[in-house]
């Protein structure tokens, strides 16, 4: 009555199960970082004069864009800061594009994009990837769409697009690009395709605080893009976006590159002995570059797996979709958890 039919006739984001947290349960469904934040979160929260809170927040965050334009050598004016990176996803389909508009993003990849796109009457034209996996620039950009949307590393294969790719897509299309590095940290520094917003004024490139820097649960993400598509979402962000703590516990991260990098590094050699040690078990594993594997089983199917671990408090996503079909996606966690899923796993198979 009240609610318009496209709405009711949505289908939510569904995200993995959130247990209740206690000592035993292994949340390794999320892509969530194993590790807390830098210790710099923490003691700005101690210092944190609550009485503050009677403010509003900067509604520019403007602090936080210029540390972050500094760090990437742009001015302040390419960065946009979000509610995560979700909300700025939502404000790009309502700056970019028309109720009717086509967007084209890889199959699988997240699906967010296709959830953001129905509420805004936007059709999504999902263009399969190989049979590997890897994305067809050369099939996204026929589509004819007029915004292409890639997860670079795409969201649950981890796989990461070339650079050079990219770059051949921005030298041959003309609609907007959007280049969403939520996982990039965990890949190769070259890999990011953030020197091209100087040159290509129709590109973004998304990041979040979610993943390397372990602040899924403050919500900020930011957005690299030229001057006229910041200045744009500016003026339909909610008008103040970000949280006064949001925004100081993020600058503190954003400014602790070591610890960062430290725990980068970690996930990193946690993932590639995990995935050694699946392979030995039998099992497909996809070369990821982001903070999570894709596999699936040769001898179980990964339903079971999943049922089996559930029940030992481990918490896994599984995927039974098209392409996605009968798969398991485990997010990297401490040593010591992924030792206790792999024992499990060994018992199990
Ligand atoms: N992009 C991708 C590819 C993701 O997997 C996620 C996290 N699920 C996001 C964006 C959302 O990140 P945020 O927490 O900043 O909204």
């Amino acid at each position: 009555m009240y609610i318009k039919q496209t709405i009711e006739q949505l289908a939510p984001y569904v995200p993995g199960i959130q247990p209740q947290m206690d000592g035993r349960v292994i949340k390794i469904n999320a892509n969530e970082n194993p590790y807390p934040p830098s210790p710099r979160v923490k003691e700005i929260l101690s210092e944190f004069d609550y009485g503050q809170l009677r403010y509003y927040p900067d509604a520019t965050s403007q602090r936080l864009r210029t540390l972050i334009g500094t760090h990437f050598n742009l001015s302040s004016g390419h960065v946009f800061c979000g509610n995560g990176s979700d909300e700025i996803i939502a404000y790009l389909f309502q700056i970019c594009l028309e109720e009717g508009d086509s967007i084209a993003t890889p199959y699988p990849t997240y699906t967010l994009y296709k959830t953001i796109a129905d509420i805004h009457r936007v059709h999504t034209e999902y263009v399969p990837t190989r049979d590997d996996f890897s994305i067809d620039i050369e099939a996204l950009i026929n589509t004819g769409a007029k915004g292409i949307f890639i997860a670079n590393p795409n969201a649950q294969t981890g796989l990461l697009l070339p650079l050079a790719e990219i770059e051949y897509l921005l030298q041959n299309y003309e609609g907007l690009v959007v280049i969403d590095e939520a996982y990039i940290d965990f890949a190769p520094a070259t890999a990011s395709a953030y020197e091209l917003v100087a040159r290509y004024p129709n590109l973004v490139v998304l990041r979040t605080f979610s993943k390397s820097h372990s602040l899924c649960g403050i919500r900020v993400g930011f957005c690299l893009a030229a001057p006229m598509l910041v200045d744009a979402l500016d003026k339909c962000r909610d008008s103040y976006n970000v949280s006064h703590l949001s925004q100081l516990m993020a600058a503190a991260a954003f400014e602790d590159q070591l610890y960062l990098q430290k725990t980068i590094k970690q996930v990193v050699a946690t993932r590639e002995r995990v995935r050694e040690t699946l392979i030995s078990l039998g099992f497909e594993v996809l070369p990821s570059q982001a903070n999570f594997l894709l596999c699936k089983p040769q001898h179980h199917t990964a339903g079971e797996i999943y049922e089996f671990l559930k029940s030992k408090q481990i918490y896994v996503r599984y995927f039974d979709a098209p392409r996605l079909s009968d798969q398991l996606r485990i997010s990297v966690g401490t040593d010591d958890e992924m030792d206790v899923l792999l024992e499990q796993l060994i018992e199990f198979l």
